[in-house]
């Protein structure tokens, strides 16, 4: 007989831990859920106790406050990953890495570009169309089977129906659709050819980001037509730098040349010498540190620059 879902229900449990910033305080309450069944028990259990729900992957693009979450936090631990062809199915809490490396197992290629993202799972990456190198996973999605909390149902999502866009989909606006199963497509590839992709995305990121705790990139890149109306001149100059690729303006280049803020600390949190769109934790970093750099360089972009910097990293709890 399975346990009462009262048991099953773990109480302030520390969320730093299960973030790559490492920040943060904890979650009232905490399930982990890997089958069908206990998912449906957990929403029914947090819908008759009104409790708001947040749903946790890898941490890996989210900032959690430091007096933590006072819902219920719910992180998919269903993590199987099978492959039938030239599919791959697996459970939003799959790592994004395993399925990469679970494809390459197979000579399937298409992930290779997410080789040294620490920590994202397939749910999470799916929701925020995580890409690089001028990839992103939504072009790989054939379905996502997502429980929809506020009519209790699970729902198959095409890619169409995904609406999937720069860091960005349906999942991103509708936070009661909880991603569950995963079904991507991939493309048959030469083993040698998948592993010199992934290496170079791998050795890429070696050189290019931060070693210390961080959560990748804060803020989205900006709208290169809005960013040229905005600021000419300061335009002209990313173009000049080569910082303008695919209709975006990096952020990076904002941060660092408009703002000449890299290195630039407060208390624990710095933003990165390595890539200035990372704030990284130096090791005694608060929540509420990060999230003052974060409004920092929203500010100074916005009054020097007259750009308006939008965060990529989902923010969690009361700051
Ligand atoms: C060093 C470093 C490098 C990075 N490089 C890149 C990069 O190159 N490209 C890139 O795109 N990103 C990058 N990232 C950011 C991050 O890894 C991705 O955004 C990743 O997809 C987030 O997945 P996650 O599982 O960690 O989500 P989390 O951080 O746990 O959550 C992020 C958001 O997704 C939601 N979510 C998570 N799982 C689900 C689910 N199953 N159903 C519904 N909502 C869900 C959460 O509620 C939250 O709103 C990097 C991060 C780090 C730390």
């Amino acid at each position: 007989m399975s346990m009462p879902i009262d048991d099953l229900i773990q109480k302030n449990v520390p969320l730093a831990p299960l973030t790559t910033f490492r920040v943060g305080g904890p979650a009232r309450y905490f399930f982990s859920p890997q089958t069908d069944e206990n998912l449906l028990a957990a929403s029914a259990w947090a819908k008759e106790k009104n409790l708001p729900v947040f749903i946790l992957g890898g941490g890996s693009n989210l900032l959690v406050s430091d007096q933590g979450f006072s819902g219920l936090v719910v992180k998919p631990a269903n993590r199987q990953i099978l492959i039938h062809g030239q599919r791959l199915d697996a459970g939003a809490g799959a790592s994004l890495a395993r399925a990469a490396m679970t494809a390459a197992s197979q000579n399937l290629s298409g992930l290779e570009w997410s080789v040294g993202i620490p920590g994202a799972t397939l749910g999470g990456a799916v929701r925020g169309n995580a890409g690089a190198f001028g990839r992103a996973i939504g072009e790989l999605v054939e379905t996502v089977k997502a429980y929809d909390r506020n009519a209790g149902r699970f729902t198959v999502f095409s890619r169409k129906d995904c609406r999937f866009a720069y860091r960005e989909s349906i999942f991103f606006h509708q936070p009661h659709l909880l991603l569950w199963q995963i079904g991507l497509k991939l493309e048959t590839a030469e083993r040698e050819k998948i592993d010199r992709l992934a290496k170079q995305s791998a050795d890429f990121r070696r050189r290019h980001y931060p070693q210390l705790p961080s959560a990748g990139s804060i803020f989205k890149n900006l709208d290169a037509q809005n960013a040229r109306l905005a600021n000419p001149e300061f335009f002209a100059s990313a173009q000049a730098a080569g910082a303008v690729k695919d209709g975006q303006l990096a952020a990076g280049f904002v941060i660092d040349r408009g703002l000449n803020l890299k290195g630039k600390m407060i208390g624990g949190a710095k933003v990165s010498l390595e890539h200035a769109n990372h704030i990284v934790n130096t090791g005694s970093a608060t929540a509420a540190q990060i999230m003052a750099m974060i409004v920092l360089i929203k500010n100074r972009a916005a009054s020097e620059l007259h750009l308006v910097l939008e965060e990529e990293i989902k923010i969690l709890g009361n700051f």
